[in-house]
């Protein structure tokens, strides 16, 4: 394969290795994620935009961020700063509009310190920046990051059994004792499935 230049965006030449295998919304999701661990960056950050545009086209909102974020990291890791840093503001800038603020902390800590890993400091900063803008600005009232790590109750898989996502304590949502919603495609993963 040819070696595109680092801002071009879309190639056709990823489009069209990805396109046999997606058939569905789920299965573009694991083969995004799977593209992303076999560090094919530039083909997971393709898919990720289009599954995080069709989650707000279709209105799953509390995934769209999500997809955003990883499509954000595929684009950093691809060389691609510019689109990264727009995929992880507009994901960052979703979970302030749905006063995900517990979230919007953690994940603004976790971003900064991979970009700060990442040899990007000063987007590092830029980020912690607009996430404190867009969180004065919208009120006080959200859980801190302990108050939601707290409320952990057993051990989950490291990955989605149904997409392959990571699932990161304290990002993910508790549907009961036992159990947490996939942040990327919805599922109920158990602990022991
Ligand atoms: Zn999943």
């Amino acid at each position: 394969m040819r070696r595109r230049a680092p801002f071009f965006r879309r190639p056709f030449l990823a489009q069209s290795l990805i396109r046999p295998l997606a058939s569905g919304p789920q299965q573009k999701l694991r083969l995004a994620h799977d593209l992303m661990e076999a560090g094919n960056y530039a083909e997971a950050a393709i898919l990720f935009d289009q599954l995080a545009q069709v989650a707000i086209t279709r209105g799953f909102f509390k995934r769209a961020p999500h997809l955003l974020l990883q499509a954000g990291y595929a684009h950093f890791h691809a060389g691609n700063i510019p689109e990264g840093k727009d995929k992880i503001l507009r994901g960052l800038r979703l979970f302030a509009e749905q006063n995900r603020w517990q979230l919007l902390d953690l994940v603004t800590d976790r971003v900064a310190t991979e970009l700060n890993q990442f040899g990007q400091p000063g987007l590092s900063q830029e980020i912690i920046a607009f996430s404190k803008s867009i969180n004065s600005s919208k009120g006080e009232n959200g859980q801190t990051a302990s108050q939601v790590s707290q409320g952990i109750k057993t051990k989950i898989p490291p990955k989605c059994h149904y997409c392959g996502g990571t699932l990161t304590p304290g990002e993910i949502d508790w549907l009961d004792e036992y159990s947490v919603e996939c942040p990327y495609c919805g599922s109920a993963v158990q602990e022991n499935q």
